[in-house]
């Protein structure tokens, strides 16, 4: 158990307008923070004001990166209670992260108390329209100043919340994905299956280029071959063909999503069958062409499930679903959101309560 010293802001600030929330712009009223010292470990777990904190530039995190962080939600509840989904994952791969990263981790009961107890104060700003919620950002950054490339020996743990809207307020809409062929996000043996800033630093070219030609995202291809699927934009992804589910297997390059495993441990109990396995661009490409893929969706926190309609690969366009989003796909949106946001009951003990 943590010892959480907490210092309440004499300012909290007015909630946004809940019809106009943007994602990732207002934060709540305060912030949970915590140090590690080589020698001394993690100590100092605090909850104060929001705010900003100085940096000396040498801060190891700005030129070499040591850096993670997890992405999960509080929902709240149409009898107006507030309630997280299956912390317990984010603690675990947060764990795997600072493992590969050379961080040190963090006990799974102290993240998710650290969580909890974040949210439970700033709980006035978990929003109560459909479709909204309080957005959690864990994060651990090496805060070592100096130059000189090194595992740091001090760290800050922080969490920070911000209300988000929905995500989709017109509906789920299809999204256009192209195949990109020359920039990899990952590689087995880098950082591909962790939640670190560097993945995302390497991924931001491809995705500018595909917005410029008016695609959402890109498909991405493993690094070694350039043949097989991995993920989405920053989701998993998932190919309903000829009646079976197939998703890309967790290489090492691929991040372990919790949607995703949560998807595929749904569908299994619906009684598909669900193959984790090398999927390659041809494969998918082939399976379009003869008619058998019948539905593509991206899994991920933020949208939950996002169907996919189209799909280039250089000149090659293939529609998916006609255009739809698929049965299979609104059926996982719906019983997912339906026990985040406690209207469907969770058989699966998936919902965690903020006291
Ligand atoms: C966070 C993330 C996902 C989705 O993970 P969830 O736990 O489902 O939110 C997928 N791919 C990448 C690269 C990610 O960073």
């Amino acid at each position: 158990m943590l010892d959480i010293k907490i210092t309440l802001t004499d300012q909290p600030k007015p909630l946004p307008d809940p019809n106009k929330l943007v994602f990732g712009r207002t934060f709540t009223d305060h912030m949970f923070l915590m140090n590690y010292q080589t020698g001394e470990g993690w100590h100092d777990a605090r909850i104060v004001p929001y705010g900003p904190l100085p940096f000396d530039l040498s801060c190891m995190v700005f030129h070499y990166a040591q850096e993670i962080f997890e992405g999960m939600k509080a929902y709240r509840t149409a009898e107006g209670r507030v309630q997280l989904f299956r912390p317990v994952e984010n603690a675990r791969r947060f764990q795997s992260s600072c493992e590969r990263m050379c961080i040190p981790e963090i006990p799974e009961d102290d993240f998710v108390q650290a969580v909890k107890t974040l949210v439970s104060v700033d709980q006035r700003w978990v929003p109560d329209q459909v479709g909204t919620s309080l957005y959690i950002r864990p994060f651990t950054i090496a805060t070592d100043n100096g130059l000189g490339v090194h595992a740091s020996h001090s760290y800050l743990f922080a969490v920070i919340c911000c209300p988000v809207g929905a995500y989709y307020p017109e509906g789920l809409n299809p999204v256009k994905i192209y195949v990109e062929n020359d920039d990899v996000r990952a590689v087995k043996g880098g950082t591909g299956y962790t939640k670190c800033g560097g993945n995302y630093a390497a991924s931001i070219r491809a995705g500018e280029r595909a917005e410029e030609q008016g695609f959402s995202q890109v498909l991405w291809l493993d690094g070694v071959h350039r043949k097989y699927i991995e993920e989405v934009g920053s989701m998993n992804v998932m190919f309903k063909i000829a009646g079976k589910v197939v998703t890309p297997q967790l290489t090492g390059s691929v991040l372990p999503g919790i949607t995703r495993k949560s998807c595929l441990e749904l569908m299994r109990d619906w009684g598909f069958e669900v193959e984790e396995r090398l999927i390659s661009a041809e494969e998918l490409f082939e399976a379009a062409e003869n008619g058998t893929l019948e539905e593509a969706w991206g899994t991920g926190t933020a949208a939950v499930v996002s169907p996919i309609g189209l799909l280039a690969w250089g000149d090659k366009k293939v529609t998916v679903s006609g255009g739809q989003i698929g049965h299979l796909t609104q059926r996982l949106y719906d019983t997912l959101t339906g026990i985040q946001w406690g209207t469907e009951p969770d058989p699966y003990g998936w919902i965690v309560p903020v006291e």
